[in-house]
C-alpha cells in the first residue's frame, strides 16, 4: 500500500482534520499523481455534512484534482512521469453500460465511482483530493496543458466541466440569453463559457455587490434577486437559466423570468427537492431540466478548449489549514470565486 495523507472529517459533525491513510498499490492501468492543488467545492461541504446521503467516514473531499504524474503502471500508454495531471469527480465506472460506450460515464448505468464518498470495486473507499497523493485509473486521468496557472485549472475538474456540459448540451451560444443564477464556484465559469460561447449572459445574484466583478468576469447584465424592480425588469426574457444554487430556492420565481419554450437548467444541488407549480411550467411551454458534472472525453475538451482560449477559474489560494474557515467563508457566499488549497501547505 502506498501511504498517503490528507484532511478528513471523521464524521459529519466534526471538522477536517489532519489524517494519515493508504492508498491503493499503483496497478498496471493504474496512474500515481503528487497532487499540488485541490479546489474546493461546496459538494465538499454538502458531503462532509451528510446533506446528500448518509456518507462513508472518514472522509477526504476533493474532486478538482491537480498535479504530477509520479509513477505509472507497467500497461499505462496515455501518460509518464512528469505530466501534469487532473481528476475530477469520477475515478472509475462499469465501462460497458450504454452511458459509458458514450462517454457520459458520469451517467453509468450501474453507479459511477466518485472521487471520494463512494467503494471502488473492490468495495473499498475512496478517498479525494484533499491529500498529497492519489492513484486512479488512466482511463479517468486527464491532460493539463501546461499554458494555464496550474492552481487556476484545478477548478475546471468540477466547476468547469458542470458549467461547460449543459452549455454544450443544449448549444447554448450566439443569440441566446442566458441567465446564470448565483455566482460561485460554478457560477464565474458559467459566466466564462456564456461569454465564450456567443451568449447574451446576465448574472442573477443574491450580493449586489459582487457586480463590478460579474461584469470583470465578461457578464453583459447583473441583475439582484431581491430588488422587485430589477427582477421585474427581466421577466419572460431567456432562453436559458444556468441555476448554480446551493441552498434552497423558489424555482417558480426563476421559471417566470424564461421566454416561451425557455430552460432552467438545475446544476446546483440543495438537499430539499424543488417545489414546482404545473402553471410555471404550461404558461410557455417551458422546461426544467438537469445536467450532472461531466464525462470523461467532455472533460478533456472541456480542458482544451479553456487552454486554447486561456479560460481559468478566478481563484484565492488557501491553506490546507484554512479549509474550515474557507467553508464558513462558502456558506455566505463570500469567495471570489474558487478557493483552491495549496497542498504543499499539507
Ligand atoms: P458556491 O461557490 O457556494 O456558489 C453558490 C452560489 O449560490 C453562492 O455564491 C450564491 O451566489 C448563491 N446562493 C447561495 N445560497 C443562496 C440562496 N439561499 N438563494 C439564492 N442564491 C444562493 O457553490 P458551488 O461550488 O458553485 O456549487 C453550487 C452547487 O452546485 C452546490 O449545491 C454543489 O453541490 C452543486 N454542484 C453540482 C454539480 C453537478 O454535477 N450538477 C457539480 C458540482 C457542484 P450569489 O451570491 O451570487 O447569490
Ligand atoms: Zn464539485
Ligand atoms: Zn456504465
Amino acid at each position: 500500500m502506498i501511504k498517503a495523507k490528507g484532511y478528513a472529517a471523521q464524521d459529519e459533525k466534526s471538522d477536517l482534520a489532519y489524517w494519515d491513510f493508504e492508498r491503493r498499490e499503483v496497478g498496471a492501468h493504474d496512474v500515481q499523481i503528487d497532487i499540488h492543488y485541490c479546489g474546493v467545492c461546496h459538494s465538499d461541504l454538502h458531503q462532509i455534512r451528510n446533506e446528500w446521503f448518509p456518507g462513508i467516514f472518514p472522509m477526504v473531499p476533493g474532486h478538482e484534482i491537480v498535479g504530477k504524474v509520479i509513477q505509472t503502471g507497467a500497461h499505462v500508454k496515455k501518460f509518464k512521469s512528469g505530466d501534469l495531471a487532473g481528476v475530477g469527480c469520477l475515478v472509475d465506472s462499469c465501462r460497458t453500460c450504454e452511458n459509458c460506450q458514450t462517454g457520459l460515464e458520469q451517467y453509468c448505468s450501474k453507479g459511477p465511482i466518485y472521487t471520494y464518498n463512494a467503494q471502488d470495486k473492490e468495495g473499498k473507499p475512496t478517498y479525494g483530493g484533499y491529500s498529497n497523493t492519489i492513484v486512479v485509473h488512466e482511463d479517468f486521468v486527464l491532460h493539463i496543458s501546461p499554458k494555464l496557472a496550474l492552481a487556476a485549472v484545478a477548478p475546471l475538474l468540477c466547476a468547469g466541466i458542470t458549467t461547460y456540459s449543459p452549455l454544450r448540451h443544449w448549444k447554448v451560444g450566439k443569440g441566446h440569453r442566458l441567465a446564470v443564477l448565483g455566482l460561485g464556484g460554478l457560477g464565474h465559469m458559467g459566466v466564462k463559457f456564456g461569454v465564450a460561447f456567443g451568449a447574451e449572459v446576465t448574472v442573477l445574484s443574491t450580493s449586489p455587490s459582487k457586480e463590478a466583478a460579474a461584469k470583470d468576469l465578461g457578464a453583459h447584465h447583473f441583475v439582484v434577486t431581491s430588488d422587485p424592480a430589477q427582477l421585474q425588469s427581466v421577466i419572460g426574457t431567456f432562453d436559458f437559466i444556468l441555476d448554480t444554487v446551493s441552498a434552497e430556492h423558489d424555482l417558480n420565481l426563476y421559471l417566470s423570468l424564461l421566454r416561451t419554450n425557455g430552460t432552467h437548467i438545475c446544476v446546483g444541488a440543495p438537499s430539499e427537492p424543488y417545489e414546482v407549480s404545473a402553471f410555471s411550467l404550461l404558461g410557455g411551454r417551458k422546461s426544467v431540466a438537469g445536467s450532472g458534472i461531466g464525462g470523461i472525453p467532455e472533460t478533456q475538451e472541456m480542458l482544451d478548449f479553456c487552454a486554447e482560449k486561456g479560460i481559468v477559474a478566478d481563484i484565492e489560494l488557501i491553506s490546507m489549514q484554512d479549509i474550515t474557515a474557507a467553508y464558513a467563508r462558502m456558506l455566505k457566499g463570500d469567495v471570489r470565486y474558487r478557493f483552491v488549497i495549496d497542498m504543499a501547505t499539507l
